[in-house]
């Protein structure tokens, strides 16, 4: 950064009074005035400077900072006595003085370059800082996952606080005290030594001089929320459902991070999802499995008639083309597979027991001949 030369920019001495510099102030505001200059661009740019000149120059402390560091020692985090430290230090070693030349000359070394470390990484951070994207799982049936559902989610996510609406406080911001503006905070030392991101100014490295008692002037609250969430037909176990804006708050006006809803999906006693497909278990009596017959299955869909061939055994399959999963992106419907399970009836009376001694006559020899591993 280029230390401008604020006692040039009012026309006044380094050595001018409060009075003097005030006096000049006010006759150079009038004439730059952009009151006065409607349109001039450049009369707007140059009455910016001679305020921002008088507002260093009026202001002893500023004015003191700016004789001994220039534009630097205005920085926000400018630690006066560790540049101090820096400056007799490399000045002992006959080096970097040399960049150093006194003050109101107009030209400097950037302060930064010789003395980065001052600034630490607090140097660049910004109050605006997009919101953290949030993860959170929830718990579905599986026939909510199939035919899709509306669900109440509940979370802690970083929200906005209630109580100052995000400001943090008030009053102009004042230096962190944690980081003193740095923003990181050091850990560790020697070689090993890292940053941590400061808790208290969230790295901005500055702080409301009248911080929010309710979220300790960071303008952010971790805060359980209920949303109400749709779920999509055809969500799997883990699948993950994006919401866009939905996450944690952001800084400054900086947009909310994405909520991620990972779903967990209940088995289900009868019905079971492999990929796209379904497999249902359905009961069937020995005669229907016999002779065939046509019966009611359930479906996600509803109920739909089956047509059970003659002679089919527990265990075979038939396929309800498209009564599975429903089609997702990149992913078609999948089928519905009716298992059948012989249901044996209970043993009765005399009649029955003659009924089975027939049907067991039918069989022409054991069902596990030759039924080997
Ligand atoms: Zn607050
Ligand atoms: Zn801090």
């Amino acid at each position: 950064m280029a230390t401008r030369d604020l006692y040039g920019e009012l026309g006044v001495k380094r050595t001018a009074t409060a009075d003097e510099i005030k006096k000049a102030y006010r006759k150079l505001a009038r004439k730059h005035h952009p009151d006065v200059n409607p349109g001039n661009r450049e009369a707007e740019e140059r009455f910016k400077r001679i305020s921002f000149a008088y507002d260093v120059l009026s202001d002893g402390e500023k004015r003191k900072a700016y004789d001994e560091f220039g534009e630097e020692g205005l920085q926000a985090g400018f630690d006066a006595s560790r540049a101090r430290e820096w400056k007799r230090a490399q000045e002992s070693m006959g080096a970097a003085g040399a960049g150093f030349g006194g003050v109101g000359g107009g030209r400097y070394a950037s302060f930064e370059d010789i003395f980065g470390d001052i600034f630490g990484g607090g140097r660049g951070a910004t109050h605006v800082e997009q919101g953290p994207d949030v993860e959170t799982t929830l718990d579905l049936d599986l026939l909510d996952a199939i035919r899709g559902t509306t669900a109440t989610v509940q979370l802690t996510k970083p929200s906005e606080c209630a109580v100052c609406h995000g400001s943090g406080g008030q009053g102009p911001g004042k230096t962190c005290p944690d980081c003193r503006g740095r923003g990181q905070i050091k850990m560790g030392g020697g070689p090993m030594s890292f940053g941590r991101r400061c808790e208290r100014c969230q790295g901005t490295g500055r702080c409301p001089s009248q911080p929010c008692p309710v979220c300790r002037g960071r303008g952010i609250t971790e805060a359980l929320e209920k949303l109400n969430v749709k779920i999509p037909p055809g969500v799997g176990d883990g699948s993950r459902i994006r919401l866009a804006g939905k996450g944690g708050a952001g800084r400054g006006g900086a947009p909310a991070g994405d909520l991620y809803i990972v779903t967990k999906v209940r088995p289900h006693p009868r019905l079971e999802r492999r990929d796209r497909d379904l497999y249902l278990q359905v009961p069937v009596t020995i005669g229907e499995a016999m002779h065939g017959a046509t019966i009611d299955v359930p479906t996600p869909d509803g109920t739909v008639k089956l047509k059970v061939p003659p002679g089919s055994q527990s265990g075979s399959k038939l396929r309800l083309r498209g009564k599975g999963v429903p089609a997702m992106k990149g992913s078609e419907r999948g089928d519905l597979y009716v298992v059948l399970q012989i249901h044996v009836p209970p043993d009765g009376d005399e009649r029955t027991r003659e009924a089975v001694r027939a049907l067991e006559a039918t069989y022409q020899g054991s069902p596990r001949a030759g039924f080997t591993l």
